[in-house]
């Protein structure tokens, strides 16, 4: 006899529950009801769904998954819009999904949608989908004006009919009737509106976005957004893709990830440029760092692709057990804008080469290089619809969180952004990778190399100008060396090149965008607001072309108290704070005092101090007299608010795998009755 799986058991409570909703009304709908349909007792319902609400919302939710499955498949199989279009609408009508059973249980969800915001929020969801999906291909049909009318229409007319089928009760033999009676008054429309060949396609404005160099604010490109139709495609095409992907031998997915990393170096100068002009980080790291450490991952991972396996358990002469490492499906990526193309690396190299297809959102400012890495894959010959960067900003992002045909998201952003993605995927039970921010402590213990201490503080705080996670921005220096450290530190800081990042000789270039930079700007107003001292720089720079872009000197604050909101809150620009400190176990405390927990770094001779404090911080990625070195042998991530789960080393393929167990008997089986 096979147990019931606990997936099974909760869509089996489900459609009790649908049952019951439909047939007895939402005011006779109890857990006794559902559990006799189910043929189970009260007290497991409870088990699953906790209380009526949730229980109710979740059958609800499961309707509308149901009936919009079909619909999206449709879009994703035609092959012209209008093609789609009518085998959207025909989807939504199928009598197959369009049961008594469920039509009356969506009039029921339509109602209660009234008085519940939970179930207003998921209706209005599905209809705003709907629109869109329609809203989409109707553009490459009617004129522009014409677009929403139409879309509400037939949008209206689907609702109708459900609302109609639900009260009708032989509704089944007129099937055809509203069915025909939707198609003429949509040919009525599209004849009416119909664009001229001429006229099409017509993209619009608000559907594209235009990404700038931040450093001379030229436009470098506009990017059409993906809305969810293009998602909704770029799944099914993933998904289509990953199946013969997870039975490709990892040997074989190794061998063209290799060659993805070879045609990375090969591009290196020309994607470094790239990068440099959509980022305004100096060229000088691009070109060292950007290109090359994303090739870095993309060949550790085709390396561990033909080694990724599971155990053998013995379980004695009777049986054994094993397991298997198998791939998650059609997972996606979200990346942040201050490193692009390494984040799409760091993300798809272990997705791809773990068996997985998976969809990228770059960030909307910085959407250049990851089209690049989508060509570079097909060119060393990862099949088609296994890597698709998808555009869009924060809406393009949401769509991939709640979609129910995305296994996994793994997310590089705001501490916000990771909660909000959490609770959008939590919906859909993915499986969920965060790597957040951070507002690491960086310790400058007495008897530290000074020189070495302050090599390794300004690391950590300018380099892509201070647009860097894991930066130590709190720096905390023994108040025994603090005068011979800030010489040091300011002398050099002021020595540094700030300009055109694409000269070689620059070493900070622009902050991301000017929005950005009046954010960083906010925060040195605030620190001189709240008593810090500046030791150098805490102003905008303007002269000649650097007007034009977005470029803040490399700012070092003094005389900082641990509540200051420079001190508390991650910056992410130019901006370091020093701190004085006398004992370890209050830099420690004082360390460990914030909600996040991103990285760490120590500079001591003192090999025993080194590890004792490395063993009591509070943070996901440390280092010893060193700082912000990331290689990918080493698992990268945060603790506490800064992130759930590790990327790179062996470690990330625990994250884009799922675990199978097998027990396999080797003796009759001993039944007891
Ligand atoms: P954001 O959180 O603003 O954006 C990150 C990505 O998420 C972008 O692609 C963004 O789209 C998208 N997004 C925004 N809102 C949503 C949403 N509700 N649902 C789904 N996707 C959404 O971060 P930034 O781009 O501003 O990057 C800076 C932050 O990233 C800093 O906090 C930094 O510490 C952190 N970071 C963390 C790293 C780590 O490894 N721990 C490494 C690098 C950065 P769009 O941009 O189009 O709005």
């Amino acid at each position: 006899m096979r147990r019931r799986e606990p997936e099974d058991r909760r869509e089996q409570l489900l459609r009790a529950a649908l049952a019951a909703l439909s047939e007895t009304g939402i005011e006779a709908f109890t857990f006794a009801e559902v559990a006799r349909r189910a043929d189970v007792s009260p007290a497991l319902i409870v088990h699953y769904f906790g209380d009526r609400d949730t229980l109710i919302e979740a059958t609800f939710r499961q309707l509308v998954e149901r009936v919009t499955t079909r619909p999206i498949q449709a879009l994703a199989d035609g092959t012209s819009p209008e093609d789609r279009l009518r085998a959207f609408v025909l989807a939504h009508l199928n009598p197959g999904e369009l049961t008594s059973e469920a039509s009356r249980a969506w009039l029921s969800f339509w109602g209660l949608a009234l008085h519940v915001p939970a179930l207003a929020r998921l209706q209005r969801v599905h209809q705003e989908r709907m629109v869109s999906n329609l809203k989409h291909e109707l553009r490459g049909l009617v004129q522009a004006d014409q677009v929403t009318r139409i879309a509400e229409t037939i949008a209206a007319l689907i609702d109708g009919f459900w609302l109609r089928a639900a009260l009708a009760s032989a509704w089944r033999p007129d099937v055809q009737i509203p069915v025909d009676w939707i198609f003429e008054a949509i040919d009525r429309d599209l004849s009416a509106a119909r664009l001229a060949d001429s006229d099409r396609p017509s993209t619009q404005a608000e559907e594209q976005f235009q990404t700038v160099n931040p450093a001379t604010g030229e436009v470098l490109a506009t990017i059409r957004i993906d809305g969810q139709a293009e998602i909704d495609k770029a799944v099914a095409r993933a998904a289509a893709a990953q199946r013969d992907w997870a039975r490709t031998p990892g040997v074989e997915r190794g061998r063209i990830l290799n060659r993805a990393a070879q045609l990375l170096v090969a591009n290196n100068d020309r994607l470094a440029r790239l990068e440099t002009e959509d980022t305004g980080k100096p060229i000088q790291e691009t070109i060292a760092v950007d290109v090359l450490s994303g090739a870095d991952c993309i060949e550790y991972f085709a390396g561990l692709a033909r080694t990724i396996s599971g155990e053998h358990m013995d379980l004695g002469s009777s049986a054994f057990g094993y397991t298997k490492r198998e791939p998650l499906g059609v997972v996606a990526g979200i990346g942040a804008w201050n490193y692009p193309l390494q984040i799409a690396c760091w993300k798809s190299a272990p997705a791809l080469a773990c068996g997985n297809a998976m969809l990228f959102k770059p960030a909307e400012l910085t959407p250049l290089t990851a089209i690049e890495l989508e060509r570079i894959y097909l060119e060393a010959g990862l099949p088609e619809g296994l890597f698709q960067v998808v555009q869009g900003k924060a809406e393009t992002g949401q769509m991939l969180s709640r979609h129910p045909g995305i296994a996994k998201i793994s997310l590089t952003g705001e501490v916000g952004t990771g909660k909000k993605v959490m609770a959008d995927a939590a919906a859909t039970l993915k499986v969920v990778t965060l790597e957040l921010g951070g507002k690491s402590a960086l310790i400058v213990f007495e008897d530290a190399d000074i020189d070495e201490a302050v090599s390794g503080a300004l690391l950590a705080n300018f380099y892509s100008a201070g647009e860097v996670c894991t930066n130590g921005t709190r720096v905390f220096v023994h108040r025994s060396i603090r005068e011979a450290f800030l010489a040091r530190l300011k002398a050099r800081t002021e020595a540094m090149i700030i300009g055109d990042p694409l000269d070689p000789a620059t070493h900070v270039g622009a902050l991301i965008s000017t929005a950005h930079m009046e954010n960083v700007l906010g925060y040195i107003e605030l620190g001189l607001q709240q008593g810090a001292r500046l030791l150098t720089g805490g102003k905008r720079l303007t002269e000649g072309d650097l007007a034009k872009g977005a470029f803040v000197m490399p700012t070092i604050f003094t005389g900082c108290t641990d509540e200051m909101a420079i001190v508390r809150e991650e910056i992410f620009g130019p901006v370091m704070s020093v701190l004085d400190f006398d004992d370890e176990a209050e830099v420690v405390a004082r360390a460990n005092a914030s909600h996040l927990g991103l990285a760490a770094g120590i500079f001591t001779r003192d090999l025993a101090r080194a590890h004792r404090v490395i063993g009591m911080l509070e943070a996901g990625t440390c280092w010893i007299n060193s700082y912000n070195v990331t290689p990918i042998e080493l698992p990268f991530g945060g603790n506490k608010q800064s992130g759930l789960g590790r990327e790179n080393g062996k470690a990330a393929i625990e994250y884009f795998t799922q675990l199978k167990s097998v027990y396999v008997a080797m003796e009759p089986i001993d039944a007891p009755y």
